[in-house]
């Protein structure tokens, strides 16, 4: 089994990767300090409207339908979903260009997150520096670069962020700012790397696919469902991680949600044969 791999060489100036560490740095500082001096009941209840919307950004946007086209939907509602990521300070583009070079050199040299290159790299340094040119990134993605909107998002990715950030410090103060839109970025950023790592160094694989993915219970429960990341990585075009019932994904039934009410349509679910598979539980 491969132990460790040599990372490509840093694409950004080190000047650019200590900016981007700067930011990351303070985007955790601020609610650690507001946490340690004092938080306010409107704190928690902004962080409990704000906090669903920015997972969801991540885990069903940036993921299962930037990343994967999970999914179908009209181009008003793609680009409200483009605005549940902008609230973590995502971008789309960014987020689904890298994270298709990932599913193309999953644990190879060219990956940019494996654990192969260590846990600093793929918890961290993939933030700071994915390894890869912006117009490397741009050109895995024509199907979303084609939306003058999502470029200006790429362009302006930190403005939404900064404009909840302007909300919640009007409503609840610098507290409400920090715990209501701070904290719930700064989280999704482990839980984001949880899965990166984790998921590709922890855990069961029900398929023999040709990575080191796994399926991690206590990923999945900690990441609304990601955690079925052997699952994503046998059929990454699906909608739904978790392939049994007893596999929550709750991620996925937020899509169903949406289905339901019309927004989206054309969800992809695993094929019956890999359902049906003597791998998979019923269910
Ligand atoms: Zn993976
Ligand atoms: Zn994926």
């Amino acid at each position: 089994m491969k132990q460790t791999l040599p990372a490509r060489p840093f694409t950004r100036s080190r000047s650019a990767r200590i900016y981007t560490g700067a930011l990351i740095a303070v985007m955790h500082l601020i609610p650690i300090t507001v946490l340690i001096t004092g938080t306010s009941r409107t704190d928690w209840l902004l962080f409990a409207a704000i906090y669903p919307f920015q997972a969801i950004g991540v885990g069903v946007c940036l993921h299962r339908f930037f990343a994967h086209n999970a999914f179908r939907t009209s181009r008003w509602f793609q680009f409200v979903l483009a605005l549940f990521c902008a609230s973590t300070f995502g971008d789309p583009i960014r987020f689904a260009g890298k994270h298709r070079l990932h599913h193309l050199h999953t644990d190879c040299k060219d990956d940019p997150h494996t654990p192969l290159h260590g846990w600093w790299s793929s918890w961290f340094g993939s933030h700071l520096d994915s390894k890869y040119s912006d117009e490397e990134i741009c050109a895995q993605v024509p199907n979303l670069t084609k939306y003058p909107e999502l470029m200006w998002l790429h362009r302006n990715s930190l403005a939404p962020g900064l404009a909840l950030c302007f909300i919640a410090l009007l409503i609840g103060g610098f507290s409400g700012m920090a715990i209501g839109v701070l904290l719930g970025a700064s989280i999704l950023v482990h839980q984001s790397s949880a899965v990166n790592y984790l998921c590709h160094k922890y855990g069961r694989r029900r398929f023999d696919t040709d990575d080191l993915s796994t399926n991690n219970f206590l990923v999945s429960l900690l990441v609304f469902g990601e955690g079925w990341h052997n699952n994503h990585h046998r059929y990454p075009v699906s909608a739904r991680a978790g392939f049994c019932w007893w596999e929550i994904d709750m991620f996925y039934w937020v899509i169903c949600l949406f289905e339901a009410l019309g927004l989206i349509w054309d969800v992809k679910r695993p094929p019956e044969q890999l359902r049906q598979a003597k791998l998979l539980p019923t269910g």
